[in-house]
């Protein structure tokens, strides 16, 4: 486990929002934090914080010893260590919620002695006790970021443990293995035979299933946390504002029939069945007449690009035209749902030049005014992100990069050492692989990790955390 020297240090800081609200609070933790506080508050009764039990509220008074004078008037959260955040001593005072009164009470503390607590230093604290592992110091930032309830769930079962007990597992059996080929290594006498490999074979070939399987679920797990983007385009007037209306539930496109009326980009965010989705109704010109268009045209071709979903809408009512075939063109290598609007009219399109370049199964038929048609929109296009497989969001969902990365890097070493077994090669070279595998489980849960990476990690946390 990594050894971290600023443990000693007494920290401190504002661990609501900025802001105003109803109440804000002034975290401490550390060995001085009880004495800090007493050398601030005033208890109701008279009696220092240091002999009240723990885990209780006390209300009270902070007071700036200078002036004699009070900051503001509190209740006080005393929890003990190790029943608490950091598994430190922690007072957490509940204040008004402005940050004037915040920052006074806060700068009474830190005249006490106290430090300014760096971003996340209290969830590190947690990770540094040993109270909780990186993957569900993580788990914290997730939920604090969560944009949809199922990816909330999800951070909540990391936090609990759920993932770190399926490593711990994983972990367990190839330290078995890895004990088992080091006492072949280390006792040749007593020999492996066929039948011996082959078990050590299968044995690897199980746990790399499994992280396999995990791997496996980090497409959905990345789709939840990060949502995706979708970019409708089309040429003026087929209704790609009021489709981003009607997929919105809201009206935020400007929506005429005098073509051209959205000169820029527009981005909004909904949620599509759990997914946070980023919906972007480009400007639809294909000609630009002045700068203000020509700009928006570029900023188009940005949004294309990066998007993870081009909606690319024709109307039922009018023929194919040319700025529609010149879409068409421009975007035969994008991942396109093609959505032909206005079935409610008479049909004049042919859609055989889309249906040949796109594939029929990327062919929707709607009309943005009858919401049925919408609901059948949605369902396609989770159906097009999600590339037919269900979205589960129920088992464990790997969705941070670096967890992805070392679960690769575990599978590359389990499948080389049984590609080195089946090719015989000596026990040395597998046990090499078995060992580098658990290295790569230990990065995730943070036993084996530096001190760099884990700053960086925790700073990314906010103040307070
Ligand atoms: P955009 O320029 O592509 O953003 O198109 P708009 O969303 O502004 O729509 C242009 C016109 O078509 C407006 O008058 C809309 O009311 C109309 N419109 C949009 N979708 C439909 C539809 O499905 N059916 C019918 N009948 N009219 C539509």
């Amino acid at each position: 486990m990594y050894q971290y020297k600023g443990l000693e240090d007494t920290i401190a800081a504002i661990a609501t929002p900025a802001g105003q609200g109803g109440i804000g609070i002034v975290r401490i933790s550390g060995k001085e934090a009880v004495a800090a506080a007493d050398a601030v508050l005033r208890l109701q009764g008279g009696k220092p914080l240091a002999q009240c039990p723990s885990h209780t509220v006390q209300h009270g008074w902070i007071i700036n010893a200078q002036i004699k004078d009070i900051v503001d008037e509190v209740l006080v959260v005393l929890m003990r260590g190790p029943r608490s955040y950091t598994a430190e001593d922690v007072v957490e005072i509940n204040c008004h919620g402005g940050m004037t009164v915040l920052h006074a009470v806060l700068q009474t503390v830190l005249n006490a002695g106290v430090r300014l607590a760096a971003p996340g230093e209290f969830t590190k604290r947690a990770f540094l006790h040993g109270r909780i592992d990186l993957a569900q110091a993580e788990a914290v930032i997730d939920i604090i970021h969560a944009k949809t309830e199922d990816f909330l769930r999800q951070s909540q079962h990391q936090l609990k443990g759920e993932l770190s007990t399926q490593l711990k597992e994983i972990r367990e059996q190839l330290l078995k293995l890895y004990t088992m080929v080091e006492a072949l290594i280390n006792f040749p006498e007593d020999g492996i035979d066929a039948q011996g490999r082959q078990q050590i074979l299968e044995r690897i070939g199980i746990q790399e299933q499994v992280v396999l399987k995990l791997l496996d679920s980090s497409k959905s797990g990345r789709i939840l946390k990060e949502g995706v983007r979708i970019v409708l385009c089309g040429k003026p007037n087929v209704g790609k504002s009021s489709l981003l209306n009607a997929l919105l539930k809201e009206q935020r496109a400007i929506v005429t029939d005098i073509a051209g009326t959205t000169r820029d980009v527009l981005e909004e965010s909904a949620q599509i069945k759990g997914i946070p989705i980023s919906l972007v109704d480009t400007a639809g010109i294909l000609e630009p007449r002045d700068l203000i268009e020509k700009e928006a045209v570029s900023r188009s071709h940005l949004y294309i690009k990066s998007a993870d979903l081009v909606l690319l809408v024709l109307d039922h009512s009018h023929t194919l035209e040319e700025q529609d075939r010149s879409l068409i063109e421009q975007l035969k290598n994008a991942r396109v749902l093609v959505v032909v609007n206005k079935m409610d009219l008479d049909g004049k399109i042919d859609l055989s030049i889309p249906e040949r370049i796109f594939g029929t199964q990327h062919v929707v038929k709607v009309s943005a005014l009858q919401p049925v048609s919408i609901q059948e929109l949605e369902a396609k296009i989770i159906d097009e992100i999600c590339q037919g497989k269900d979205l589960d969001a129920r088992g464990i969902l790997i969705s941070n990069i670096r967890h992805i990365k070392a679960l690769e890097g575990t599978q590359r070493n389990l499948q080389d050492a049984c590609r080195l077994m089946n090719e015989k090669a000596s026990l040395e070279f597998i046990s090499e692989e078995i060992k580098s595998a658990v290295n790569q489980l230990d990065a995730i849960t943070g036993r084996n990790i530096d001190e760099d990476l884990l700053n960086r990690i925790f700073s990314e946390f906010c103040i307070g955390k």
